[in-house]
């Protein structure tokens, strides 16, 4: 019987369809309390059907159609002559019931609400997303206990133009306030209202500092530790903008006083057109010492008389060798090119001490010493971004060791940087702040300007920052009720009204 937990409810007949269950019902009791004076009243008036809709059963939709009575009220004092029977289990003028009502409430805070009502339809409800969204509104924010300990963070109504405040009981870990607004004044009366507050944990924002100081004097604050860290890894990323370029490249030559081997296609045609008479110059010695004569051997081998005798001549491999215009000028041209200048500049400069040779020559000779310089250099690179991530995620010194000494020695900043960051790191993680002083010192000897900006924002914040270091609390949860608003403004396609959307946060899903 799906009506069990109705109290004094006759079920007379059930009507099965398709897709819907139909039950027609009436109460057991023969009389009725007045809602206004509470006398008991037996005295029937007339009766109707109240159409109504449950809770699905077995994936159908259920309908109720409840014989309702009314009464004549019999205290002649009651302002109520006649008044209709209540039911427990159902609100007055609805025409849903009250377990019904807490199920579609719980749908329709879980998504938007035209989601919601094509799930419910889905469900066996029949609903639609204007009666889920009347639902929404007729719920009351809920209350809660004084808090003490509490974090606050601002969110965007609508981004760059209306901003709030949303408070978190840390305790509870719950939402508990939105406030229209995140400025001074706004914070400061919703906080004066709440005295009990002992700890404020908040992001680096000073007007959050300036509102807890005047409403709450005694209050703990503590700076978020993740913005504080996330201030420090900015004031690192633009120190490295101002001076480290994005890609550093050096190009390193393993002997760059060696003179460049220059050989052309011509040159070893040369020395195989050498090495080839060479070889039949042995072959002519041969057959003569063989005694064969002059005039068999040039039969023989296919060659003039004069080329025998001449062969017979060579006493050693001659390479047939031509001085060129160009080669009292190479180490000229080795040292031009290493200092990156054109050919064209070279040719100019070539011409004025004497060069008298062709354009096309010295392109050969250049491109040749540049592709020798390329084989035999070995060039460093450095990008800025991983530099950046090795500053902030390296624990110890070693890396250092294996950067190129060039771009150490170029710049010194790298070391510096990494101390700063990896001391600052250490303070944070080992839950002491007592090394904050001397690490604010230190950084101002280095005088980055960017960091001097960071350092300007934790002296003026000293004691939040300090808090932050060794204390447990954090604003990380008001963090991800913010990730929360966010979600929850997506769902809602931002129509809806922000006391919608405060609902929606504050009222917990059950
Ligand atoms: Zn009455």
């Amino acid at each position: 019987m799906p009506f069990s937990s109705f109290t004094n409810i006759e079920c007379l007949r059930v009507i099965q369809e398709d897709q819907s269950y139909m039950y027609l019902v009436k109460s057991k009791h023969s009389s009725c309390i007045c809602p206004s004076c509470h006398t008991l009243s037996h005295r029937i008036h007339s009766q109707y059907v109240r159409s109504l809709q449950d809770v699905p059963a077995y994936g159908k939709t259920t309908y109720i159609k409840i014989q309702t009575r009314k009464f004549f009220c019999d205290d002649c004092s009651c302002p109520q002559a006649i008044f209709t029977e209540r039911f427990t289990w159902l609100g007055t003028y609805q025409r849903k019931t009250k377990r019904l009502q807490e199920m579609l409430k719980s749908i329709a805070l879980s998504t938007s609400c035209k989601v919601a009502s094509r799930l419910s339809k889905h469900l066996g409800i029949v609903t639609s997303h204007h009666t889920l969204l009347r639902l929404l509104h007729k719920l009351k924010l809920p209350s809660y206990e004084p808090p003490v300990h509490i974090g606050i963070d601002d969110f965007a109504f609508k981004k760059r133009c209306r901003y709030g405040t949303i408070i978190i009981n840390q305790e509870t870990r719950r939402p508990i306030a939105i406030l229209n607004g995140r400025d001074k004044e706004t914070v400061v009366k919703w906080l004066e209202q709440h005295p009990t507050i002992q700890t404020v944990t908040r992001d680096g924002s000073f007007t959050y500092a300036k509102a807890i100081s005047q409403a709450l004097p005694h209050a703990y604050q503590i700076t978020d530790r993740w913005h504080i860290l996330k201030g420090l890894f900015t004031a690192i990323r633009e120190t490295l903008q101002q001076s480290f370029p994005s890609i550093w490249r050096k190009t390193e030559y393993k002997n760059p006083t060696t003179e460049p081997l220059i050989i052309r296609k011509t040159d070893v045609q040369r020395h195989q057109y050498a090495e080839q008479v060479w070889q039949r110059a042995l072959e002519v010695k041969e057959w003569k010492e063989k005694g064969k004569s002059i005039a068999w051997i040039s039969r023989q081998m296919h060659i003039s008389r004069n080329t025998v005798y001449k062969d017979l001549r060579r006493k050693k491999k001659e390479p047939i060798s031509r001085v060129r215009l160009l080669d009292p000028f190479l180490n000229q041209l080795r040292q031009w090119n290493l200092s990156g200048w054109t050919t064209s500049r070279m040719e100019a400069e070539l011409k004025k001490i004497g060069y008298t040779g062709c354009r096309s020559t010295l392109n050969e000779a250049v491109s040749r010493i540049r592709h020798e310089y390329r084989a035999s250099a070995t060039t460093h690179s450095l990008s800025r971004a991983s530099l950046l991530w090795k500053i902030w995620s390296e624990k110890n010194r070693n890396w250092l060791d294996s950067l190129p000494s060039a771009c150490l020695k170029e710049f010194p900043l790298i070391p510096q940087l990494f101390e700063v960051t990896r001391k600052f790191r250490n303070i944070v993680s080992k839950r002491s702040n007592q090394g904050i002083p001397g690490w604010i010192e230190t950084c101002k000897m280095y005088s980055f300007p960017a960091l001097d900006t960071f350092i300007t924002y934790i002296e003026k914040d000293l004691q939040g920052v300090m808090a932050a270091c060794v204390d447990p609390l954090s604003n990380g949860l008001s963090e991800g009720h913010i990730h929360r608003v966010k979600m929850l403004k997506r769902m809602m396609y931002g129509r809806a009204s922000d006391e919608l959307l405060k609902k929606r946060v504050l009222i917990p899903l059950l």
